[in-house]
């Protein structure tokens, strides 16, 4: 198939053209790059947009569980709900998130939700790309929600903040009365903190940790991209499928309320020219891995080595070479 008959059959929800499409966008080989290239701009220009929701928590606070539930409450709304992960650990790891593929077995085998395991690829520039382009052809595929998990490591955060339109950060309740060294960062960039696990005996110290968060909150600088009230923190339990609805909710209204004043369209365009400055810089960076900038690099480096040649001479040589080619 070449890409616009790719590109016919994901837009048609043909799932099986979906999972290859996605394949074709995660593949280094140039001949594969140029005609993914191609078919991430026929499905963009499609014109179907998603709700693309951002989901980061460490290992073990419940986000496969959540994804589960809150996936299947979606569904019996009548809403397609596809998952993806940006997972820059996995390559280092051997395990995954959505790795296995048992992790999400109620959600998997619905007909109306589609669920890619990260694949494993260490490189985030890369990392970034592919999710994106996952993202938009999911977007095209018809699906109405796109859930992009992560686990929170390094710059895996921003990367999904820079694609969604909504971020959500998942936390389990603190034992003590610290907050769990949320870094102030990533609290910035979340649209909701939802506190899982509030059910059973843990659901003291849920409603406790929620509290913490929503002062923390309160004390962050007022957003623009924000309606009274926002960002917020919630309570949820992934295992007794409590606080969904609610959580839902909040979504939406937040979704409808940017939507209604322009800041939906300004996110996406900000987000689209930042991955443009992006694809450049990794360009860049790519063109020093090979020939001829490859071998510069190296004699270059020789010099630096043996004492013949300043970093800063060798770096301004460098990039005078760089500038003719
Ligand atoms: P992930 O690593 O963030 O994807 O976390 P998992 O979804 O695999 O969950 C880690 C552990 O926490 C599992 O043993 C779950 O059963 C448990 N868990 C997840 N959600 C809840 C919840 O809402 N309440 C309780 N009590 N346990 C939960």
């Amino acid at each position: 198939m070449d890409a616009q008959e790719l590109a016919n059959a994901v837009i048609a929800g043909d799932r099986r053209a979906l999972a290859r499409s996605i394949t074709l966008v995660e593949s280094a080989r140039a001949d594969h790059r140029a005609k993914a290239i191609e078919l991430v701009a026929l499905a963009r220009a499609h014109g179907r947009q998603a709700l693309r929701i951002g989901l980061s928590g460490t290992p073990g606070v419940g986000k496969s569980t959540f994804i589960e539930a809150f996936g299947m409450q979606l569904l019996a709304r009548g809403l397609r709900v596809a998952v993806l992960a940006v997972d820059p650990s996995s390559a280092r790891s051997g395990g995954s998130i959505l790795g296995d593929k048992t992790r999400m077995d109620r959600l998997s085998r619905e007909p109306a939700a589609f669920i890619r395991p990260s694949p494993s690829q260490a490189q985030m520039g890369g990392v970034a790309r592919r999710t994106r382009e996952a993202v938009a052809l999911c977007e095209a595929a018809g699906f109405d929600v796109v859930l992009v998990e992560t686990v929170g490591v390094g710059q895996s955060e921003t990367v999904v903040a820079e694609i969604c339109d909504l971020f959500l950060l998942l936390l389990a309740p603190a034992g003590g009365d610290e907050l769990q060294g949320v870094k102030r960062g990533i609290m910035e960039m979340a649209d909701m903190i939802l506190v899982n696990k509030a059910d059973g005996d843990l659901k003291a110290a849920a409603t406790r940790t929620c509290a913490d968060y929503a002062g923390a909150l309160r004390l962050l600088r007022h957003r623009p991209q924000d309606p009274e009230g926002f960002p917020k923190a919630m309570m949820v339990s992934a295992v007794a499928e409590t606080g969904m609805a609610e959580a839902w909710a909040e979504m939406s209204a937040l979704a409808d309320w940017r939507r209604a004043n322009g800041h939906w369209d300004s996110r996406r365009a900000t987000q689209a020219q930042h991955w443009f400055r992006e694809e450049v810089r990794q360009g860049l960076l790519a063109v020093l891995d090979r020939e001829p900038a490859k071998g510069s690099m190296t004699a270059l480096g020789a010099k630096v080595l043996a004492g013949t040649l300043s970093p800063e001479a060798a770096a301004a040589e460098m990039l005078a070479l760089l500038g003719r080619s």
